[in-house]
């Protein structure tokens, strides 16, 4: 887990979209690793604010 928050996550091979549900600080952590790798991401959440 450490190696991933320094390195980041290893780069996907073909494109792909990720839907994250929430937008709290899981979905905002997860979120940011993901696009930092080079992947889509769309966060759905329900509530008119994020991050807590
Ligand atoms: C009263 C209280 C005070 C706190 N104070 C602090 C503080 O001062 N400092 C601090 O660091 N932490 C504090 N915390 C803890 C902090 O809020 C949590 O650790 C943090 O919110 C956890 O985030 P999470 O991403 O794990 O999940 P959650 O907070 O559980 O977030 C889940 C998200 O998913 C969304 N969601 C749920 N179902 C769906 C669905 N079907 N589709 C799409 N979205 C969905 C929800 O709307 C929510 O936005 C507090 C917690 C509480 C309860």
């Amino acid at each position: 887990m450490l190696a991933i928050i320094e390195n980041g996550l290893p780069k996907p091979e073909t494109s792909l979209t990720i839907t994250i549900a929430g937008a709290e600080t899981a979905g905002l952590i997860a979120a940011s690793l993901l696009k930092k790798a080079g992947l889509n991401v769309r966060i759905i959440e329900p509530n008119n604010r994020v991050g807590g």
